[in-house]
């Protein structure tokens, strides 16, 4: 008998047999009962199947029964990822502009210190200058016409000032926050994508954009008579790598930028900023063009990975955070002045993982939980503070390349247990 099925009552051991014995499917046990113990007579079913005795995930603090509503089926228990901070970071953004510590949660040795290095040398430089150029969420549903002459007429309807307002009008009432911002059309042959971009404000957004574009599907079906094959054709684009996302942007679009003077690359990273030019013109320009990548930069998904798992964000959405573009030029006085673009960087401060216990402790460390003063600018905040961190973690990473020091910080930090 495992350890746990002591614990069990006379009920709960019956309900945990009918379980084992495929009566009731894992994912209806929460019928019978409260959703803490069908947390804990799945863990249980699971260790008699596998033979095995869980040390560790079953301890946990996160509410079981927010986690069964919005985030996750079939329960178990819970994984946990050593969180570290760095900082401070001097951001002066339009949102965020104080000094911050960074959580990241990763199981990446010299990671966090990593980045920490990078937001001492921004810090020191005077602090991080960021800004948000586009912001919004898309969805881009697809319809197949029966004949170019058709496809042609649909693509001229859906672009017409009053069809675009009977869209808003519908995508509105969907929500209290989001607010359609625009319908743009693509055509292949006779299927046509109508990607929808809205203002989530402070959620990330993809129920809530999914929702309103469902909603307008009736209309184009009434008014036209086109019928969506798919409520996504993928030009959206969610969690794929696209040019679609970093030319027209998706989430937020933002850049970060420092001069960091000589001095204080010469103290802090040890190396010059020629050699940071030419390691980052090499490499992050030349090598990702050679090699055909969407993402000009060092590890940018690397800082974005630890501070979206710390702060419930959906962590496939690394995917478009991974494109951004690193930028390192000589000044006239030998200083460097670095920029990172991020194209697309879906965040939200409400919905998704941001309600989780742990996870919302991670965003009040950097004052960005759930809504803010005025909708939108905590998650505006929230953007600035990514993008500048990201900047930390390219100008540590390219520096510690420029000084020769890579493999021997990823040995002593990373490799230190073997
Ligand atoms: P959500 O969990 O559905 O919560 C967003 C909702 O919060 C909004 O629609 C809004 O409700 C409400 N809200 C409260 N205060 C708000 C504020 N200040 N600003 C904006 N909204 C506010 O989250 P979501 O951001 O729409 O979607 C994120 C979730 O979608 C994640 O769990 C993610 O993993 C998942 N996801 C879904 C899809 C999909 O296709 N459905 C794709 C990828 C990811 P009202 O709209 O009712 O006003």
């Amino acid at each position: 008998m495992l350890q746990e099925d002591y614990e069990l009552n006379e009920e709960e051991k019956l309900l945990l047999k009918k379980v084992l014995d495929g009566d009731i499917a894992f994912r209806k046990i929460e019928e019978f009962t409260d959703p803490l113990t069908s947390v804990k007579l799945r863990r249980l079913a699971i260790q008699k199947f596998t033979k095995l005795e869980f040390e560790h995930i079953q301890n946990f603090s996160l509410d079981v029964e927010t986690a069964k509503m919005k985030n996750i089926e079939n329960m178990i228990g819970a994984v946990q990822v050593p969180l570290g901070v760095a900082g401070l970071l001097k951001i002066k953004g339009e949102y965020a502009n104080a000094e911050y510590y960074i959580p990241l949660a990763t199981t990446e040795g010299g990671l966090v210190a990593s980045v920490n290095r990078g937001c001492s040398v921004i810090t020191k430089s005077g602090g991080a200058n960021v800004r948000i150029f586009e912001d919004e969420m898309t969805r881009a549903p697809v319809f197949k016409l029966d004949s170019i002459e058709r496809t042609k007429k649909f693509y001229e309807w859906v672009k017409r000032p009053e069809i675009f307002d009977q869209m808003k009008k519908i995508a509105e009432k969907t929500t209290r926050f989001g607010k359609l911002i625009a319908v743009k059309p693509f055509v292949t042959g006779t299927y046509v994508y109508l990607r929808f971009s809205y203002d989530t404000k402070d959620a990330m957004g993809m129920n809530m954009v999914t929702i309103a574009t469902d909603a307008v599907l009736h209309l184009i079906e009434d008014e036209f008579g086109a019928q969506a094959i798919s409520l996504s054709g993928n030009m959206c684009t969610d969690k794929k790598p696209a040019s679609i996302s970093t030319i027209l942007g998706r989430g937020k679009t933002v850049i970060a930028d420092v001069t960091i003077p000589k001095e204080i690359l010469k103290e802090t990273l040890k190396c010059t900023s020629d050699a940071m030019f030419e390691v980052n013109y090499s490499k992050n320009l030349l090598g990702s063009a050679r090699a055909g990548s969407l993402g000009f930069n060092a590890h940018a998904a690397n800082i974005i990975a630890a501070i979206y798992i710390a702060c419930g964000q959906d962590a496939a959405h690394v995917v478009e955070g991974s494109t951004a573009i690193t930028s390192m030029e000589l000044t006239k006085y030998d200083e460097i002045h670095c920029s990172v673009t991020l194209p697309t960087l879906p965040v939200g401060t409400v919905g998704g993982g941001t309600g989780l216990g742990t996870q919302r402790d991670c965003l009040n460390i950097l004052d960005v939980s759930g809504t803010g003063e005025i909708p939108g600018a905590n998650s505006r905040k929230f953007a600035e503070i990514v993008a500048s961190a990201v900047l930390a973690g390219e100008i540590s990473l390219i520096g510690a390349q420029a000084a020769g020091h890579l493999a021997r910080a990823h040995a002593q930090l990373g490799r230190g247990k073997f």
